[in-house]
């Protein structure tokens, strides 16, 4: 397809060029190429060049902005409707510097009430098996004597005159790309649409009044440290009727002196000694449901670990696992009964090192990446 031609070049005049001149070179050329009086080949194109060059530059919203962008800005539309050929404009970035500042600043409607944040600690215990707590916050709430009218009496506030309720001042500006409306927040009513007359004494016309509240939280079974729980519509309530905002409680957790926690693994270090590792024994075991016995086989090492099925993390209807690392505990302070055993047991152990093979700190490095 042929390059467009510039429009003053299809007039034949120049960029100067006053509305009269336009109009009879115009004029000219329609007469010259219209199709009733000219067969030529060729003829009719140029007819339609002539027609839509006019059309921009007769339009002084229109013909501005070619001036500006060229071909460019006939794709806008024209003037009537700004947002004509909005997605596929070049335009875009520059309607959203005219349009994209207005709505930010636009404030009739209700807003919603701002977002509360707060803090609760609990146990490790709490966090595993599920919590009740109580929060002291305060927060703004809807005036009880006039439900937020902010009128005497609940009465309905009057309707700003200046806005006539839209809360919003519409203004129509002349750009070079065209009539633009842009809207500001109605100073007389401050953007909210209604005049308070005869404002309410209990919150002298807020609407809103500061409580102090307690609330009730329930912390779920198996939270994590730094999860938190939302509280819809227990936040602060709207400035205009909107819906109040959220309320957001984070769980911190107490560490426990002997259980920490992988995801749904609980983890605990269990310390047998020596005769237990070696021979194997009976052993209770702790857990967050309580002791739990457990077999512990003969030749047991040091660093190795179990699995109590069930007894991890809740998770809805599941349950993790507890995983458990034995550490075997060598005495140091021996009675002279139990020195006298050890004496007879290294007399039959002999005196030799024995270098263990690297396998075995392998798979003990790959026991703990995977935590079990
Ligand atoms: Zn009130
Ligand atoms: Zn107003």
């Amino acid at each position: 397809m042929a390059e467009k031609r510039d429009y003053y070049e299809v007039l034949g005049v120049s960029r100067g060029a006053t509305d009269d001149e336009l109009k009879k070179a115009y004029r000219k050329l329609a007469r010259q190429y219209h199709p009733d009086v000219n067969k030529d080949e060729g003829a009719e194109e140029q007819f339609k060049e002539v027609n839509e060059a006019y059309e921009v530059l007769s339009d002084a919203d229109r013909r501005a902005a070619y001036d500006r962008f060229g071909h460019a800005a006939s794709q806008m539309g024209g003037n009537g409707d700004p947002f004509g050929g909005f997605g596929q404009s070049p335009f875009g970035d520059i309607f959203e510097t005219f349009f994209g500042g207005q709505t930010t600043r636009r404030r009739s409607g209700p807003q919603r009430g701002a977002d509360l944040q707060g803090t609760i600690d609990i146990t490790f215990m709490e966090s595993m098996f599920g919590a009740e707590h109580e929060m002291e916050l305060t927060r703004q709430e809807t005036c009880d004597s006039c439900h937020g009218t902010k009128m005497k009496d609940g009465a309905t506030p009057p309707r700003c005159t200046v806005c006539s309720g839209t809360g919003e001042v519409r203004r129509v500006q002349q750009t070079i790309l065209g009539q633009f409306m842009t809207a500001q927040p109605c100073s007389n009513c401050r953007g909210e649409g209604v005049t308070i007359t005869d404002p309410c004494p209990t919150c002298r016309g807020r609407g809103r009044v500061t409580r102090g509240r307690t609330i009730n939280v329930t912390v779920p079974p198996g939270i994590d440290e730094n999860q938190t729980l939302r509280y819809t519509g227990q936040g602060e309530a709207s400035p205009n009727g909107g819906p109040a905002g959220n309320l957001y409680v984070k769980v911190r957790i107490e560490p426990h002196e002997i259980f920490t926690r992988n995801g749904r693994t609980i983890q605990m270090t269990a310390g047998v000694n020596v005769a237990q590792a070696a021979l194997g024994d009976s052993i209770s075991v702790e857990t967050i449901d309580g002791p739990v016995v457990f077999n512990l086989p003969s030749g047991t090492q040091s660093g190795e670990k179990f699995r109590l099925k069930g007894h991890g993390v809740p998770s809805g209807k599941e349950r993790g696992d507890q995983i458990v690392t034995v550490q075997v505990l060598i005495p140091h302070d021996l009675s002279s009964e139990q020195r006298d055993l050890f004496e007879r047991l290294a007399e039959t152990m002999g005196s030799d090192i024995q270098p263990q093979p690297h396998t075995r700190s392998f798979f003990d490095k790959v026991k703990d990446a995977l935590g079990v």
